[in-house]
């Protein structure tokens, strides 16, 4: 059974809009112009910026007294609370399991916080497994972690494919395995030149049809 390898955050489960939710309801409540949120989500980078960095700059900003690691879990809860899982993205999960394909996250962060995510909306119903890079001990792109995720799986990377919206982890990753790919676009342009996705689509359930189309 071919390995289906599919990235969290913007694939799986939208970031963006549970950011955006939270940022705006933070920066009223802290009274903040509401115009900051291009400078919030602009400092969050999709969650790549470190969490005790953005807490860090929040605090310089609004010069806010609470502690850092107040704000760090603020940051994790907050956008927790806002997280749901797609029907169609589960309806996708179904349609792939149901073709033979085994669905498992590769996510790059923080386990706590992407375990609670997984389970907190549902999906883990509907995968079979996932790996988080801060328990594998390496990321995306390392080739390592799509390989953790086979040998978990009891399989190999043979005919599996990879999705996600990430250039450099999800697409750049899967190419230095020799995997094909399926990039989410979000309203972007490909714009690497040293590697492409195979297919490039706008969401979970065109990935999935994509995927069976092209392993078909
Ligand atoms: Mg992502």
């Amino acid at each position: 059974m071919p390995l289906l390898l599919l990235d969290l955050d913007d694939t799986l489960l939208d970031r963006a809009g549970p950011f955006r939710a939270w940022g705006e309801r933070f920066l009223a409540d802290v009274g903040a112009p509401a115009s900051d949120i291009d400078w919030l989500v602009s400092n969050d980078a999709d969650g790549l910026t470190d969490r005790w960095d953005l807490a860090d700059a929040l605090r310089h900003r609004y010069g806010l007294l609470v502690p850092s690691a107040d704000l760090v879990e603020e940051l994790h809860d907050g956008v927790l609370a806002h997280t749901r899982l797609d029907p169609l993205v589960a309806c996708a999960l179904r349609i792939a399991h149901g073709a033979g394909w085994v669905p498992v996250v590769v996510s790059n962060g923080a386990v706590r916080q992407h375990e609670a995510k997984i389970r907190g909306t549902g999906l883990d119903r509907y995968v079979a497994d996932w790996v988080i890079s801060e328990e594998a001990g390496f990321g995306k792109p390392n080739p390592r972690i799509f390989e953790l995720a086979a040998r978990r799986a009891g399989t190999t990377l043979r005919g599996a494919w990879m999705v996600g919206d990430g250039p450099e982890g999800d697409i750049g990753g899967a190419a230095a395995v020799g995997l094909p790919s399926v990039w989410l676009h979000r309203g972007r342009v490909w714009a690497d030149p040293r590697c492409a996705p195979t297919v490039t689509v706008d969401g979970v359930l065109a990935a999935v049809a994509a995927v069976l189309a092209g392993a078909g």
